[in-house]
Formats: C-alpha cells, sequence, structure tokens
C-alpha cells in the first residue's frame, strides 16, 4: 500500500506494527467468540498398524469453521492461540471432545478406539494438565489406556524437570505418552531414555523423501531400529505413496498415518473404518 511512502521511517514502521497489532487483535477476538459460537470442530486421521492394515486409532485434528468463511486450518491459529493463553481453554475444549468421542464409538459397539490428542506447549507447561486429564478422564468416562497425549520434542527439552513430572503423573493414570514430529528438533533419542514415552512419530520431513534421499532413509531406518531397543512403538506420519509405505514395511515401523490411508476426516466417516467389537459370545 502506500504507507509510509514520503514518511520517515519511524512513522512507516509504527504503522505497519500498529496495522499488525489490530489484526491480532481481530483474530483474538474471532477465537474467543468462535468458542462461544462452537465452530471448533475435530477430524480425525486413521493410525493404521503396518503390519495388520488395521485401523488401531486415530489422531484428533482441529478445525475452525467460522459462519461465513472457509474452514481455518490449526496452522494458521494455534500459534497465535497459544500467544494469547487462548490455546488453554481450546485445548481442554479438544480433550474434553476427543474423550467424550472415544466414549461414543465404545458404546457404539466398536472395538477400543486409541485416540491421540495434540498438546501444545504452553497447554503442557502452564497449567496443570495432569489434574485436568484426571478431571475430564473422571467426567467423561474415557478410557485412559486408549488415551495418547501427543507432544512435540521442544516442549520436553524447554523444561525438563517440569515435563518428567507432568509425564509421569499422566503415565500414573495409565495415559500414554509419544512425541511428535521426532527428528525435527535437536533431542536424541538417548536424551528421551528419562522421559516415560510410549511412541514416536516420525517427522513427515524425514518421510515424503524417503524413496528418492538416501539420507532420509538411512534417518528413517535408524529411528526405528532406536526406537525399537528402547521398546517404543514407532508411527510414521505423512505416509502419501506406495513406496514410502513399502519402505516402511520392510524397516518393520509399526505404524503409519497418512493421505495413502486417509486424509482427516469428520468423525462419522471414521466409523465405517473401525471394528465391530468381537466380545459379544
Ligand atoms: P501434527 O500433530 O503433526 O498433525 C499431523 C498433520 O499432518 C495434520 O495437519 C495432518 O492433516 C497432516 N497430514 C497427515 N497425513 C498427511 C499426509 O499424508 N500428507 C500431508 N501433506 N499432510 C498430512 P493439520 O490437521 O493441519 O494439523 C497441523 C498441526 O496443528 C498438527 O500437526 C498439530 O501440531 C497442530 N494441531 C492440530 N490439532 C491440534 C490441537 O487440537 N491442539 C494443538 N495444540 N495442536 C493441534
Ligand atoms: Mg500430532
Ligand atoms: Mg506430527
Ligand atoms: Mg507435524
Amino acid at each position: 500500500g502506500s504507507k509510509g511512502q514520503g514518511g520517515n521511517h519511524h512513522s512507516f514502521y509504527t504503522a505497519e506494527m500498529g496495522a499488525q497489532a489490530v489484526e491480532h487483535l481481530r483474530m483474538e477476538g474471532a477465537l474467543q467468540r468462535a468458542l462461544q459460537r462452537q465452530e471448533f470442530l475435530l477430524y480425525y486421521q486413521p493410525v493404521v498398524d503396518i503390519g495388520s492394515g488395521v485401523v488401531s486409532g486415530v489422531e484428533a485434528l482441529l478445525r475452525w469453521q467460522p459462519q461465513d468463511r472457509p474452514m481455518v486450518s490449526p496452522a494458521d491459529f494455534i500459534p497465535l492461540a497459544e500467544e494469547t493463553g487462548l490455546i488453554v481453554p481450546i485445548g481442554d475444549w479438544v480433550l474434553e471432545t476427543a474423550m467424550r468421542q472415544q466414549v461414543a464409538w465404545r458404546e457404539a459397539g466398536l472395538s477400543p478406539v486409541r485416540i491421540s490428542v495434540n498438546l501444545s506447549a504452553r497447554q503442557f507447561l502452564g497449567q496443570d494438565v495432569a489434574q485436568r486429564v484426571a478431571a475430564l478422564l473422571a467426567g467423561t468416562g474415557c478410557d485412559p489406556a486408549f488415551l495418547t497425549l501427543e507432544i512435540t520434542e521442544s516442549v520436553l527439552m524447554e523444561n525438563p524437570a517440569a515435563a518428567t513430572e507432568t509425564m509421569g503423573r499422566l503415565a500414573a493414570m495409565g495415559v500414554q505418552l509419544a512425541i511428535d514430529d521426532f527428528g525435527t528438533g535437536y533431542s536424541s533419542l538417548a536424551s528421551l531414555k528419562r522421559f516415560p514415552i510410549h511412541s514416536l512419530k516420525i517427522d513427515r520431513s524425514f518421510v515424503m523423501d524417503l524413496t528418492r534421499d538416501a539420507d532420509d532413509a538411512a534417518i528413517v531406518n535408524a529411528v526405528i531400529a532406536l526406537a525399537h531397543s528402547m521398546k517404543l512403538n514407532v508411527i510414521a506420519e505423512g505416509v502419501e505413496t506406495d513406496e514410502q509405505l513399502a519402505f516402511l514395511q520392510r524397516h518393520g515401523c509399526d505404524q503409519m498415518q497418512g493421505y495413502c490411508f486417509s486424509r482427516p476426516v469428520e468423525p462419522g466417516r471414521i466409523e465405517a473404518m473401525l471394528q465391530p467389537a468381537k466380545n459379544f459370545h
């Protein structure tokens, strides 16, 4: 625009920052109203056992559907929600909704479905997440043995002492913990040893070029082998092609998520992919 033209640098930057601050406030207000108006929803992406092809779980992925505008992806609003603290009530809504969904599928006669929920840094380190999870488990009747909480490695490394304590409390409730986007942070696998982790999710950026880039193939291989030696379950994220899937299968990766099986979908579309419970006899 014409902002700042002919003006000095000081006023130029002030105007730019002012515009940014206004946009910031507008978005913050919109996010707040979105909660009140119930414009958030959860999509679910199947997590598939590579050996059997069975859908063993789903990952809950947040979506924002404003009334008269296209759906907004989490990448476009979670950073701001995190910055403003709105991630706490939004994250709480996500946890409760996912737990209720797990119960609803159980009550519909489906085999227990593991539900994975993403926790942001602020949610995990800033509030008493263990206490909230305990209260929501009690309130919803969700089975903790089929609940996984995903956190990124950077969250662990930001405050290892607090993270260890919180993870210990969650693990004691029977909840499983997964490291999301593994490989994108700076932690080594060995440094994860002190945390009570159940699964590692290999970041999509390594899976993407697996069949073309020998380095990525070597990294994925090494992660699978080392994770297994530490008795960790390994999930590959962002599997898009049959070639990638074949590679992962050959190298013993346990589970996968990706467009080659299914994109994240509405809960109603997940039901057809799940098995009926086999405990009727
Ligand atoms: P994430 O937890 O690593 O989730 C995986 C992302 O990869 C999802 O993006 C999913 O749609 C996408 N994906 C899955 N398979 C493929 C594939 O084969 N190809 C490609 N290109 N992408 C694939 P989405 O749903 O846009 O979510 C992005 C990120 O937003 C998530 O990454 C997570 O960090 C965050 N997020 C989503 N929901 C929540 C939530 O409820 N709470 C918090 N704190 N963060 C969330
Ligand atoms: Mg995730
Ligand atoms: Mg991920
Ligand atoms: Mg990711």
